[in-house]
């Protein structure tokens, strides 16, 4: 039997957006292909304990979340390849997308799903000391730091979240903010608050990563004094937000000048028959039950357009 190798739909993304759009394709009763990288699951995947998922009383593992997704739209009939999308070609229908081993896909229409990706500060020193004491996943790294202090940069939710879970492991845990207010939700600030191991040390900036074959330690500058502080360190967590994941899309599709995907409120592309949905065309909510959302609204986009032009 040969591969298959059109489909109706084609997603491109493995979070919350992306597999939902799969599911509500494949139960709306498109052939669907969905292109998940060698790791599916997107960002949930860094997050420890999902409380605000509706429909789970306990809070859910990301993990554990994204496996259901997967093995809910798997069970749908969406073929799922842990590859990723190579380059696309969207210059005509039907649109080509070309996976990482080299096979190139064809689809009547395509959802793209790609999320976000963690931001990092762009400081020489930082880069030099990524993966060697800077880190941009606490829920990866914070492990190897038993006992230790360690740093968090930022001040959103994410790297409040990651202070909280750093507290199971650090002896102390700094969270640098370069505010004198934390952007993070009151519920996460009041859990700062009822942590004696956080220190949150407000209107400070990184000035310099230091070390020599590894981070020895933080230097930081409160904004307001100019004074300047070495914290004596292993580990650094940065958490500073996200950049949406659409380098693949440049010159193909119109994206703003953070570089999200534009898209009108039924998740249409500039391109008729594509489709975003999730992290990367949402620059305000970033919610994984958002992004569901969008994937819900793309895929039934997408199966009204196959349905007047054709599949
Ligand atoms: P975010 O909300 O954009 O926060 C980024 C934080 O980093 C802000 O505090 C910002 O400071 C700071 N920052 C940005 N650039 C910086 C720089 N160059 N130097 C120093 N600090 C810098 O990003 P996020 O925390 O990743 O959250 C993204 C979205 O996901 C949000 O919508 C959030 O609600 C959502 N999220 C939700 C949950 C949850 O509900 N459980 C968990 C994680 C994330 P300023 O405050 O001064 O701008």
């Amino acid at each position: 039997m040969t591969e298959q190798n059109h489909y109706d739909i084609i997603v491109i993304g493995s979070g919350p957006a992306g597999f939902t759009a799969a599911i509500y394709a494949a139960r709306g009763g498109a052939s669907c292909a969905l292109f998940g990288g060698v790791a599916p699951g997107g960002q949930l995947l860094q997050t420890t304990e999902i409380e605000n998922f509706p429909g789970f009383v306990a809070p859910v593992v990301g993990a554990d979340l994204m496996q259901s997704m997967l093995k809910q739209a798997a069970r749908l009939g969406t073929k799922v390849f842990q590859e990723d999308a190579a380059s696309v070609d969207l210059s005509a229908r039907p649109f080509k997308v070309t996976a990482g081993a080299g096979k190139v896909y064809t689809a009547g229409a395509l959802i793209i799903a790609t999320g976000a990706q963690a931001r990092w500060l762009g400081m020489p020193s930082e880069q030099k000391f990524v993966g060697k004491g800077v880190s941009g996943c606490a829920t990866c790294d914070g492990f190897f730091f038993r006992g230790k202090e360690v740093a968090v940069i930022g001040g959103g939710d994410s790297a409040v979240e990651d202070a909280l879970f750093l507290t199971k492991f650090a002896s102390k845990v700094y969270l640098v903010h370069r505010r004198d207010e934390l952007r993070a939700n009151f519920r996460l600030q009041e859990k700062v608050k009822a942590t004696p191991k956080i220190e949150v040390l407000y209107d400070h900036t990184p000035e310099e990563f230091l070390g020599d074959d590894r981070l020895k330690a933080l230097k930081v500058k409160n904004v307001k004094t100019g004074e300047t502080r070495t914290l004596e360190l292993p580990g650094v967590f940065v958490a500073i937000g996200h950049t949406p994941s659409t380098k693949l899309f440049e010159g193909k599709l119109q994206l703003d000048d953070e570089g999200y995907i534009v898209t009108d409120e039924r998740t249409a592309t500039s391109v008729p028959g594509v489709y975003a949905a999730g992290d990367v065309m949402d620059t305000r909510y970033k919610q994984a039950v958002v992004a569901a959302g969008a994937g819900c609204k793309a895929a039934m986009e997408a199966l009204v357009f196959l349905q007047e032009s054709g599949r």
